[in-house]
């Protein structure tokens, strides 16, 4: 079965999935999984331990950044800023055993245009997702709300042929109002999650790990386990699809 088909629209057995098909064949190859994010950082932070979960049962997983997050060390130029987080992100990005892209857009600068639909389309079209993670659109970075709107175009463009979660971040500085629906224990992997969080060295990871952190057990004690992670999935998304 060629999987790039889904994007144009045709029937595939991707669609089926997306429409409660068993997906057996499919998952004996293993899934494509894609997660989105406004920042380096943003994918490990919300689904790190999903993320792990995934490529432990060798599915394949990229992390899609919006942009370089160039903006967010002091004293340093937007270049230099990018150099450093892009490459953090790969070693986060070794950690966890995943593959990475950059959007390529500017950090706080995000610009949601017919254009941008069109390219971010394209990026993920290259990809063939069996699932997607995005973030939260209500959230109070608009480097994540559009990164969020961009994959929901995406999506919705890809005739709603694939898995669809959002995920949190920083809960209460910037996701809000989230409720979720699914949850993934990531208790055995927390520690690799927690490797690939601290390789974004120069984004104060004691700090927003701690927050993140909390966030897990909390969603932990929600769910009966001991650390999870938390998603919602969209009502019209296959249910089959988390680790
Ligand atoms: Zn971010």
């Amino acid at each position: 079965m060629n999987r790039r088909k889904f994007l144009v629209g045709s029937a595939t057995a991707c669609a089926v999935i997306g429409r409660g098909f068993s997906g057996q064949g499919m998952k004996a190859k293993g899934l494509k999984v894609v997660v989105v994010g406004g920042h380096p950082g943003d994918p490990e932070y919300g689904c790190g331990g999903t993320i792990a979960r995934y490529v432990e049962r060798k599915d394949r997983v990229t992390m899609l950044y919006l942009n370089r997050g160039e903006k967010g060390c002091s004293q340093r130029s937007s270049q230099e800023c990018a150099d450093i987080r892009s490459t953090e992100a790969k070693n986060a990005s070794k950690i966890l055993g995943t593959s990475t892209k950059f959007a390529d857009q500017t950090d706080g600068e995000s610009v949601i245009s017919p254009g941008n639909y069109d390219k971010f389309f394209a990026l993920l079209q290259a990809e063939a997702p069996d699932v997607l993670f995005t973030q939260w659109p209500i959230d109070n970075h608009r480097d994540h709300r559009a990164a969020s709107n961009l994959a929901y175009d995406a999506w919705v463009r890809a005739n709603k042929s694939f898995g669809l979660y959002f995920y949190e971040v920083s809960d209460g500085e910037d996701t809000v109002m989230f409720s979720p629906t699914d949850y993934v224990d990531i208790e055995k992997v927390e520690a690799k999650k927690r490797s690939a969080c601290f390789a974004h060295a120069s984004q104060s990871p004691e700090r927003f790990y701690a927050l993140q952190d909390e966030v897990s057990r909390f969603r932990g004690i929600e769910s009966g386990r001991r650390m999870a992670e938390a998603f919602v999935r969209h009502r019209e998304s296959a249910d089959h699809l988390l680790p």
